[in-house]
């Protein structure tokens, strides 16, 4: 009987020959060497695009997981590509280290959230690839390889998102920073005013992002800054009862879109504020049950608060089943050559469609807004794009090729899908 796998959300799903779950380097040049192709690594398959999709081998790096070493006095600390997130962070914590930042959840292996530019918000901090300062990698032929800066800048950032095609990660050393506090707040606002005030806003603070609530006219606007107050408690999480309230009004008051308006208005306008001070780690991440299909595109940060509002009508004009909130994030540039924020102050806009029904139709009428301003797609987030586009959006796409072909040159870790991405005829 075939193998079954599938990503988060249900939509991405492969029928592997082989579902491989190595325990060191060995075992994995080994599979290099031997399983049937094309080998796909597994993070924790939280992408929503068909990455990790193979017919030949799927590898799980679950156990490659945990600290290598680490080093005291630079903030700095080696790992196995296949530890998650939330352990990440404690093992990090228990040293008296920090992640500069994080995205919405803590679920990802290092490998997976490194593989495609995962990130969280934040003008001046960067994705978790900027961490990187070394990685260890078994390659298309089963040689395990090392670069680091020390070595040369350039591999660092030929392969630091390399979307599980420059080789398997084996070790990521990544520069931290000491353990610190945040003060978080949460308020809404009218939407108008956080269009009118986008670029002061998102600056006014070390991270800050927003959702807007669809069919509202508000935003709930999020901001994080350094604390050395004591901690006082995280309020509980609302998120899934207010997405199961917008959920039960869009199904029941289908037919009736004005007191849809009114009543979810009248709902977001009295969410009550948050103000609370926690370790950083207690602060970043979410728990997210109602699963989604999601597209994010990464924009040119000026052109944010024009594609959003274009977003936003269309979304109100056309797609009525829509309830999830449209999440406002900014990145900070990097020198990555397949990051999406090379190199470009970034604007991210995630729109999500609930995993039960067909999220295609509002991808595709959205997709053509974002690549009208010039966005690059998250790599992990649904999108259309192939070779020919990403050529012209990443001004280093041919000298990552090259390196690619340098480090797998029997094409082991391409896929259908990755062949479609990196324009390779099979
Ligand atoms: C609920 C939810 C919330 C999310 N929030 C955010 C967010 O806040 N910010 C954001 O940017 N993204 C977010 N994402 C997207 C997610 O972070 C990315 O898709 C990420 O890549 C998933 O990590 P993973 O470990 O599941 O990797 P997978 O999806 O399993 O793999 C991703 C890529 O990494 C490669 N890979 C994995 N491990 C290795 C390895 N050891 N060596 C080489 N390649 C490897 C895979 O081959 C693949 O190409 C979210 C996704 C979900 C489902």
């Amino acid at each position: 009987m075939a193998n079954a796998w599938s990503n988060w959300s249900g939509f991405v799903t492969a029928s592997p020959k082989v579902i491989a779950t190595p325990a060191d380097a060995g075992e994995l040049a080994e599979l290099v060497h031997s399983a049937p192709g094309p080998l796909r690594v597994a993070g924790a398959g939280h992408s929503f695009t068909p990455l990790v999709q193979s017919d030949g081998t799927i590898v799980s790096m679950e156990k490659i997981a945990g600290l290598v070493s680490h080093d005291a006095e630079n903030s700095g600390a080696r790992v196995r590509a296949g530890t998650r997130l939330g352990d990440l962070m404690r093992i990090l914590q228990n040293i008296g280290q920090g992640l500069p930042n994080m995205g919405d959840i803590d679920r990802q292996a290092i490998g997976g959230a490194l593989g495609t530019a995962t990130h969280g918000s934040g003008p001046t901090l960067g994705a978790y690839h900027t961490q990187l300062e070394a990685v260890q990698f078994v390659d298309g032929q089963g040689k395990l390889r090392e670069f680091s800066r020390a070595s040369g800048q350039d591999m660092i950032h030929a392969t630091g998102v390399a979307l599980g095609a420059f080789g398997i990660l084996t070790e990521v050393a990544m520069n931290n920073v000491a353990t610190y506090r945040l003060r978080r707040r949460k308020w809404v606002l009218p939407i108008a005013d956080m269009l009118q005030n986008f670029e002061t806003m998102m600056a006014a603070h070390r991270s800050a992002e927003f959702y807007y609530i669809p069919f509202s006219g508000y935003a709930q606007f999020i901001a994080s800054d350094f604390s050395d107050a004591a901690p006082t408690p995280r309020p509980t999480e609302d998120d899934e009862e207010g997405l199961a309230t917008l959920r039960k009004l869009r199904t029941v008051l289908r037919w009736l879109p004005s007191l849809r308006r009114a009543l979810i208005r009248g709902a977001v306008k009295k969410v009550p504020s948050e103000d609370y001070v926690q370790d950083w780690l207690n602060v970043y991440a979410s728990d997210r049950r109602t699963k989604f299909n999601e597209m994010e595109y990464h924009l040119p940060y000026e052109e944010g608060p024009k594609v959003l509002a274009e977003i936003i009508a269309l979304t109100e004009r056309h797609f009525p089943e829509v309830y999830f909130p449209i999440e406002v994030r900014s990145v900070a540039p990097d020198e990555f050559w397949l990051s999406p924020f090379y190199k470009r102050l970034t604007c991210s806009i995630a729109i999500h469609h609930d995993a039960a029904s067909d999220p295609l139709p509002f991808m595709r009428a959205a997709e053509p807004i974002f690549r009208k301003y010039g966005g690059r797609p998250h790599w992990g987030k649904m999108h259309s794009l192939k070779a020919a586009d990403f050529k012209k959006l990443y001004p280093r796409w041919d000298d990552a090729m090259a390196v690619r072909r340098e480090i797998d040159p029997e094409n082991r870790f391409v896929s259908l899908y990755m062949a479609g991405l990196f324009g390779i005829q099979q």
